[in-house]
């Protein structure tokens, strides 16, 4: 069984807590290794390796900097299978999905390859006579970041590459449920040339989590996980005069018109809901029909559903996998139970699909008439099941965003322009898709959401990324009169 350990000073280094915490395959349920659990002086040695490590980064060059990310790019391309196959023997997503995970996060290293680009500052000549004025963007020191499970190789590269390029040193601590990918990451890290310290990955649980958000050395934390928890790592990480950015979880809303191309709504209900097993923070959860569009959306996911094909992750034709938990799976059985019981009409019901081995696995769920005092509306369940949400009009259908807690992402189906412009400006969620049900932003732009989806002011890679992991210095220069200088530039004299 393997044995899953820190990675310190570019060094795998043994947990010392005495604490371990099992890694099961999800298809087929097994243990398959151990995660060792960080104690607080675990975490506090991660963290003097990156404060070690820190002055010497922040002065190394750009260039130099670049060349570094551009090598770690080559490198996860490279083992990009491997990465995959990691992702999938831990966290049970299709091999497909495992793919374009580490696509996602390839395309984040590769913004944080311009970070020349990024870190110019901007200059005032002459602001006042002899006076000239620039701003530049310095790192902060170490900073920490802490991801959660359903993304762990992506995730974790929202964050490290572009506070690394900044200048700043790294202190990750992944998901303690799939840790392999994040950390075989790392490893590469090391190999591409990084410095000893620039990213250590400590393993652990909340009382990880706890020292990182107490520790005076961190000076900023990233964290993307569920909102109760956000909130706390919000909450306690700024009480400590941290800067803190603390992306929470979701209910995505689709709203389907009836002017839509059914299919390709249907296409996107499918694949937005029951891809990765709906463990995706920006999953559709909800599909808001509207009017007349309700009957024939509804038929045309049921066709779609009955054709999944579900089973272990690195089957390549299975199209969607378990779930990360036996625990999980029955919490999400318990949803549809629970929407049945309040007066959904179970269109499909994924418990009576049937498994042929210990798996976490759970088939796929259509309910519909939910209306939005059921727990299957009101709680983020993060598994397979897709409410359908029937009203009569598009105002209905924007307030229903509105009045949610959460604003993630929201998207519409529509061949109206009209309706689709008017969406963007009501839609109250940071993420908005006209006709893409899930509008991840690309690298080059920033991801985060409104609401409870999100604490802090900041939202998370790209642009203001860059911009979390930097604080401004203003230089205000003033020189004497070149007149009067010692060096002979070329002025006339009296003599
Ligand atoms: P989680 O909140 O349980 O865990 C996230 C991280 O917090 C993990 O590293 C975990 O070890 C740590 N943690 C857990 N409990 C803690 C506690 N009591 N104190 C301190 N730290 C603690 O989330 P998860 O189950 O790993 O991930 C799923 C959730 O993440 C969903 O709610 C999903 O919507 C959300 N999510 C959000 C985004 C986003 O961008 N907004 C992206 C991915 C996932």
């Amino acid at each position: 069984m393997k044995q899953i350990q820190h990675l310190i000073d570019n060094e795998s280094v043994a947990g010392t807590s005495g604490r371990t915490s099992p890694i099961f395959n999800p298809a087929t349920g097994e243990q398959t290794g151990n995660v060792a659990l960080a104690s607080a002086s675990e975490v506090d040695a991660a963290v003097a390796s990156a404060k070690a490590a820190f002055t010497e980064w922040s002065e190394v060059s750009i260039a130099r900097r670049t060349k570094l990310m551009f090598a770690f790019r080559n490198l996860i391309a490279d083992n990009a299978d491997e990465v995959a196959a990691r992702l999938t023997a831990e966290h049970g997503k299709v091999t497909s999905d495992a793919a374009g995970e580490v696509a996602r996060a390839i395309e984040n290293i590769e913004f944080a390859c311009g970070v020349s680009e990024h870190l110019k500052g901007s200059h005032s000549e002459s602001a006042s006579t002899g006076v000239d004025v620039y701003s530049v963007r310095r790192p902060l020191g170490v900073v920490a970041g802490i991801t959660p499970f359903n993304f762990p190789a992506m995730v974790p590269m929202w964050m490290v590459p572009n506070a690394v390029a900044c200048g700043n040193t790294f202190v990750l601590k992944p998901s303690e449920r799939d840790p392999s990918a994040p950390l075989f990451m790392a490893e590469l890290f090391c190999e591409a040339g990084f410095p000893p310290g620039v990213l250590n990955v400590v393993q652990g649980d909340k009382a990880a989590v706890d020292r990182l958000l107490a520790h005076r050395d961190v000076k900023a934390v990233s964290f993307v996980g569920s909102t109760p928890i956000a909130k706390y790592v919000y909450e306690t990480g700024s009480a400590s005069q941290k800067r803190v950015q603390a992306l929470g979880g979701a209910k995505n809303h689709m709203i389907v018109l009836p002017d839509a191309d059914i299919d390709m709504a249907a296409d996107s209900a499918v694949s937005a809901a029951y891809g990765s097993a709906g463990e995706r923070c920006m999953a559709v959860s909800v599909a808001v029909a509207v009017g007349d569009a309700a009957d024939p959306l509804v038929d045309a996911i049921k066709v779609r559903m009955e054709k999944l094909t579900i089973g272990d992750g690195a089957d390549p034709a299975s199209e969607m996998g378990p779930l990360i938990t036996r625990e999980h799976r029955d919490r999400v059985a318990g949803y549809v139970a629970a929407g049945e019981a309040a007066g959904a009409s179970v269109v499909v019901d994924g418990r009576d699909a049937e498994f042929d081995n210990d798996g976490f696995f759970l088939g796929v769920t259509l309910l519909d008439h939910v209306t939005p005092d059921m727990t299957v509306y009101t709680d983020e369940i993060f598994g397979p099941v897709l409410s359908v949400v029937r009203v009569g009009t598009y105002r209905e259908a924007a307030d229903l965003i509105a009045d949610n807690p959460w604003g993630n992402g929201a998207a519409i189906f529509t061949r109206d322009g009209g309706a689709a412009r008017q969406f963007q400006q009501d839609a109250d969620a940071g993420m908005v898709g006209i006709n893409v049900p899930i509008p991840v932003p690309v690298g080059y732009h920033s991801f985060g959401g409104w609401k409870d989806s999100a604490f802090g002011d900041t939202t998370i890679y790209g642009p203001e990324g860059i911009h979390f992991y930097t604080r401004p210095k203003v230089l205000t220069t003033r020189w004497p009169d070149p007149a009067g200088s010692s060096v002979n530039l070329g002025f006339p004299t009296n003599e």
